[in-house]
């Protein structure tokens, strides 16, 4: 606390990130990283541009990358708005598109930086709490709202909702708009993105953080209709002009033409996801469904802080969040299929001793 902020800043509360550990040999299964590299032709690319260009501004629009988006998601580039990092895509959005005057709807038990955005932008918000399965029910967001989002599928569950219900709630809320957060849509969900020419009160959230193996290059993306594009824009040319490097367009494009790279990585992550699901449950673990490259586990036993710490002192890294509807439960990120087997290894012993 000191005496030259702005007195809005003793009042927020900033997002806290999972931990990025020091040591070099952890098993790191606790930020929904993927275990292996990025598409080669995604490194070559970025050592390309790592050139006497870099004394240059980088394009502010970046119009290579909305084009290498356009080509990958069957979409026209003004349907595309590319930030630094997901996270950035989603600050933006707040600030565009949500309005005032309604509460924001969220799930219960989400991504945790919903309540951050929704606080920093004064925005009046309301969880809408997951069923008892710890699913989204659409119906309980058919109500007067100033925006609704939701990750499809849902962080840290893991479950997904299916296409349909996602378009009849479009249809249901039509003066608002309904984002859909897809960072994890690549390791099993149904994408909302081809409903974009039909509603334009949609807009898809993605990153090559998770399924392209690119979280330290810091690219997400918005997807919508041209309008809610440009109202972004706005947004953004009035908070950085540059906010992705050459670095990272040059790298986020070829990522994004080398479909073979990604196509035989996130079948390797969907089987490893099943093959620890089932470890898991062998152990008496209860794991929710999870489409995505992490799952959602309690055991009826097991205390999940102590298996936690258990887990680390054996140098795996797992994510626990404490809180009431989630103290039960272990985040565990897929990894490669060995340390998918140390992680049911070592809690075998853990729940054994
Ligand atoms: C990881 C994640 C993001 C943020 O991704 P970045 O592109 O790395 O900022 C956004 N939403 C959800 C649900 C996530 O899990």
């Amino acid at each position: 606390m000191s005496r030259f902020w702005n007195p809005m800043v003793a009042g927020l509360s900033p997002y806290v990130p999972g931990e990025q550990p020091a040591e070099q040999d952890l098993v790191k299964l606790n930020t929904n990283e993927m275990p292996f590299g990025p598409s080669p032709k995604a490194i070559a690319a970025i050592h390309a541009a790592a050139d006497e260009g870099l004394r240059l501004y980088s394009d502010p629009e970046s119009n290579g990358l909305k084009a290498a988006y356009a080509r990958a998601l069957d979409l026209r580039p003004e349907q595309v708005f590319p930030g630094n990092g997901s996270d950035e895509v989603l600050a933006h959005t707040f600030r565009a598109l949500f309005q005032h005057g309604a509460p924001i709807l969220y799930p219960d038990i989400t991504y945790s930086f919903y309540p951050v955005y929704s606080a920093f932008y004064g925005l009046e918000a309301e969880t809408v709490a997951l069923n008892e399965a710890f699913e989204v029910d659409l119906a309980d967001y058919r109500r007067p709202n100033g925006g609704i989002i939701f990750p499809n599928p849902n962080a840290p569950t893991g479950i997904a909702l299916p296409l349909a219900d996602i378009e009849a709630l479009l249809k249901d809320n039509t003066d608002s708009v309904v984002v859909v957060d897809e960072a994890y849509v690549d390791f099993g969900a149904e994408s909302a993105v081809r409903l974009i020419d039909d509603y334009p009160n949609l807009l898809v959230i993605q990153t090559l953080s998770k399924s392209r193996a690119l979280a330290g290059l810091r690219v997400g993306a918005a997807f919508g209709d041209a309008e809610l594009i440009e109202g972004l824009q706005r947004v953004k040319n009035s908070f950085n002009s540059y906010p992705l490097d050459r670095l990272a367009q040059a790298g986020a494009t070829a990522a994004l033409d080398d479909g073979e790279w990604f196509e035989a990585r996130r079948a390797e992550i969907i089987a490893n996801r099943e093959a620890l699901s089932a470890g898991l449950e062998g152990l008496g673990f209860e794991v929710l469904p999870s489409k995505g490259n992490f799952v959602f586990a309690r055991h009826p036993q097991g205390d999940a802080l102590e298996l936690q710490r258990g887990l680390r002192a054996r140098g795996i890294v797992v994510r626990h969040f404490d809180k009431p509807r989630t103290r039960d439960f272990l985040r565990i990120t897929v990894g490669t299929a060995e340390q998918c087997e140390k992680v049911v290894e070592v809690l075998g012993g853990l729940l054994a001793a």
